[in-house]
């Protein structure tokens, strides 16, 4: 008998479900609000400008492919942790911060996971409810036990963060807790500043482990004002993870661009630190592919291609947010009696929309519009061509 006879049929990824199912629609009025990417206004997945003029000039170099150290790419590195902690950063110059490229920020969790284990094999790990369905996957593949904290509460379609705040503070100490450093997924529920700082305050308290999951920077407010979380817990004196991912805010998604960021008690900590994460790292996959992290690196280190960067970032981030905005008025002036204000009040791509399965079930079958069955929409897939479809789809459906 076959060695694989006794191989069972894992499940679907049910986002990856969707597009298969998506793609297999005939309708050509479909349109796909399951999968977390940005789409322009003409559909697409941009290819920025700052990374095509960044590619040009590495084409043209054609610079020699050695292996990369089992870190990356050290210029890169550096350009992540001044994004995460801003280019004065204390903890920059005191040494304090231990970063390497990771692929994408699926890799940069995976890594930090599987060092976190060796550190704390007996730990729980704490995600929010919900979160990104792969945080369970991840840590628990790396032999974690993964529970919940609460986070979203349906009533609001904000944060009970009552709720949260009084769990958090019931764990025990040396516990990982995962927190969504800007624009939750799949809620796009996020705390206030003030929240955050009674976070930082619990995981003091009670020590835990923080572990910030940034991969949406620059979708909500900007660069620098996402960056709040990180900036509260980098000025706590505490030690806490970050895991960066570049492939929305670069549009680099198949190139796997992320960062792992350690910041440890100081300088000797960050040697020893970085020494062990290399073990990690070696058994893994050895080192990072070259070629995103050089992008990235040589868009980040040009004043000039970063600003073409922030710029175009900042174009997806308006965008996104007139679709949000055109997605309530058009609601409303349907004559929706449900208040659909709070989708304006969620940040970064995604919408809990508070729709049921059924209601997501009937949008795909009678409308060709595919979301997730949570009710989770992306709001980067509308444009001006499919926004008032898609509202008369939703206004039949709630009615
Ligand atoms: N973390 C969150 C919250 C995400 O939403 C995603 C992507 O959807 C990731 C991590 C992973 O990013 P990457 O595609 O860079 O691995």
């Amino acid at each position: 008998t076959s060695i694989f006879a006794g191989v069972a049929l894992a499940p679907r990824d049910p986002i990856l479900g969707l597009n298969e199912a998506y793609n297999a629609d005939a309708r050509a009025t479909k349109v796909n609000l399951g999968v977390g990417v940005y789409f322009d206004e003409n559909g697409k997945i941009p290819l920025l400008s700052a990374v095509k003029v960044a590619e040009k000039a590495r084409l043209e170099a054609m610079p020699p492919r050695g292996y990369q150290a089992i870190e990356g790419n050290a210029q890169y590195n550096q350009a992540v942790q001044k994004l995460l902690l801003g280019a004065d950063s204390e903890l920059l110059a005191a040494g304090r911060v231990v970063t390497a490229q990771a692929l994408g920020g699926t890799g940069a969790l995976k890594i930090g996971a599987d060092f976190l284990k060796g550190l704390k094999a007996d730990a729980k790990v704490y995600i929010s409810d919900p979160s990104w369905e792969n945080h369970r996957a991840l840590f628990e593949a790396a032999g974690f036990v993964v529970e919940n904290y609460p986070y979203y509460d349906a009533e609001t379609r904000g944060v009970n963060f009552a709720a949260m705040k009084a769990f958090l503070l019931g764990l025990a100490p040396g516990s990982v807790i995962v927190l969504h450093a800007c624009c939750h997924n799949p809620t796009g529920a996020d705390m206030s500043d003030a929240q955050w700082a009674e976070v930082v305050e619990v995981c003091r308290e009670r020590a835990l482990v923080p572990f910030l999951d940034m991969a949406y920077q620059g979708f909500a407010e900007g660069i620098e004002p996402d960056a709040v979380a990180v900036r509260l817990f980098s000025a706590s004196g505490l030690q806490f993870f970050v895991s960066s991912s570049f492939s929305k805010s670069f549009s680099l998604y198949g190139e796997r661009v992320g960062a792992l960021s350690i910041i440890t008690a100081d300088k000797d900590e960050s040697a020893r630190v970085l020494s062990q994460l290399k073990r990690v790292i070696r058994t893994n996959y050895s080192n990072p592919p070259i070629h995103g992290g050089a992008v990235v690196a040589a868009v980040l280190s040009s004043p000039e291609l970063r600003q073409m960067w922030e710029d175009e970032l900042g174009g997806m981030r308006v965008r996104i947010r007139a679709m949000r905005e055109g997605l309530v008025s058009a609601l409303k002036s349907k004559g929706v009696a449900q208040d659909f204000s709070f989708v304006t009040a969620q940040r970064g791509m995604f919408s809990y929309t508070g729709l049921s399965a059924a209601q997501v079930e009937v949008l795909r079958a009678d409308y060709g519009i595919y979301a997730v069955s949570t009710g989770r929409i992306c709001l980067a897939a509308l444009n001006q061509n499919n926004l008032a479809y898609v509202a008369d789809a939703i206004a039949e459906v709630v009615k």
